[in-house]
């Protein structure tokens, strides 16, 4: 925790003056490990700078957008180019027709697509359209997942098991989560029980397929089978959060790692290459029940942004470079591999795991299957090592249940920099 005098100070000190709690989204504000957050005047591939000028290597890349490293030429020239032809029309362009066909071919499962400007639009909307499809109302979805703040989904378990979920936020209406069941991420019995139990009155299940926002933790291929083939037994409809996964764990999103075709996807973040752009998708006899062609409604003055349009195509023709994922895939096991080799010769309980260009690090013996077990993590050891590590200038989530990302900049001389300073930190953390 700096102790020093800092412009990160005297900035926060200032937002908190005009926005609660000087930030404009809760992880920023540093609350679980504290401290003072640090203010980023620039990024440059791997890295980003501090308002006092630190360099940070950064292993968040604005959670999750930055898979090509920040600032990324190609990324900026698109930006630039559709910047200067205008910022937004309000009316249909050929750029979000080529981002439409981009995705439909990339992942397969979807057939038409709806852009939106936020994860959170995206996966409220396909909520909403699984409850306008199905007629019906209850939903299902897993603790530790995390799916936007639409009313429906910031909801924790209830007590006991198969019971209806509880506000985890004020303001919303026990009426509005009276229908949103929470289960055990990865508890296969316990979702068989629930559709034994009333599985006709689901309208979806949405799952995080690779959960990113309880740290990481990887779903059992035999829960998600469980669930595809539930939902089309019982005509639910399975909805694929791949917010976070999509185009960062595989090309193709979990949905192409675990073999599965879900009904609806949420993409966000990379699809966006660091601008407001979400989508929600699936099958077109499905996604046809929309406003204008259907009764569901959804719409957006930003929808499809031209600017962010040009951020999303360029970021995913970087993408598609070959050998793309092997390499980020590589760099992501060597830092994961490196951190648990430190953590090991300073006799420190630690663990770790990762995914594609997606990582996450726990103070346990074992990696956590489920919400239950991530709890059981050490916090404060986390919140010591998080703070030791950014001392060392390297941006680890200031969360101990937040995954991690890895981006194409992430090259050898960065994730042995990470390790290096890792080794130092981990011998002093007993
Ligand atoms: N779904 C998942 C899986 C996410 O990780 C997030 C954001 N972290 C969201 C939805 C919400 O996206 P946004 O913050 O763009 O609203």
């Amino acid at each position: 925790m700096t102790s020093t005098h800092s412009n990160n100070d005297t900035l926060f000190t200032r937002a908190q003056l005009t926005t609660p709690g000087g930030v404009n989204s809760p992880v920023r504000a540093f609350r679980s490990v504290g401290g003072t957050p640090r203010f980023i005047t620039h990024a440059a591939g791997p890295y980003f700078w501090d308002a006092d000028d630190k360099r940070y290597i950064d292993y968040i890349g604005s959670w999750g957008p930055a898979i090509v490293g920040h600032a990324h030429p190609e990324v900026v020239k698109a930006v630039q180019d559709a910047a200067a032809r205008g910022l937004s029309f309000g009316a249909p362009t050929e750029g979000e027709i080529e981002m439409a066909e981009e995705i439909c071919r990339l992942v397969p499962s979807i057939e038409q697509v709806r852009l939106v400007s936020s994860g959170t639009e995206a996966t409220m909307s396909a909520l909403r359209l699984a409850r306008g499809a199905t007629g019906r109302d209850k939903i299902v979805k897993f603790e530790g997942c995390y799916h936007g703040h639409a009313d429906s989904l910031l909801v924790k378990a209830g007590s006991g098991l198969l019971t209806f979920g509880n506000p985890t936020s004020a303001g919303v209406p026990e009426d509005f989560v009276k229908h949103t069941m929470v289960l055990d991420y990865n508890n296969t019995a316990q979702l068989e029980q629930a559709f034994k139990d009333m599985g006709d009155q689901i309208a979806c299940v949405i799952v995080e397929p690779v959960a990113g926002n309880m740290n990481l933790v990887k779903s059992t291929p035999e829960f998600l089978h469980t669930m595809r083939r539930l939902c089309t037994q019982y005509g639910t409809i399975l909805i694929f959060d791949e917010v976070m996964s999509g185009f960062r764990v595989a090309l193709g999103g979990a949905q192409s790692v675990y073999g599965i075709t879900p009904d609806l996807t949420a993409l966000g973040k990379v699809i966006g290459g660091g601008l407001p752009l979400a989508a929600f998708g699936g099958r077109a006899e499905l996604m046809q029940k929309m406003a204008p062609l259907g009764a569901v409604y959804q719409a957006g003055t930003l929808s499809g942004n031209p600017v962010a349009v040009a951020a999303g195509m360029s970021t995913l023709k970087l993408i598609q470079a070959p050998g793309f994922y092997d390499a980020l895939a590589a760099q992501t096991r060597k830092l994961v591999n490196g951190l648990s080799a430190a953590a090991g010769e300073a006799g420190i309980p630690f663990c770790a795991d990762a995914i594609g260009g997606m990582f996450g690090l726990y103070f346990s013996p074992d990696i956590p299957t489920g919400y239950t077990q991530m709890m059981a993590c050490n916090r404060t050891r986390f919140n010591a090592f998080f703070h030791a590590m950014l001392e060392q200038g390297v941006y680890f989530a200031p969360a101990a249940f937040e995954a991690g990302f890895v981006s194409a900049q992430h090259d050898d001389t960065v994730i042995d920099a990470t390790i290096a300073a890792a080794r130092t930190v981990f011998a002093s953390l007993h």
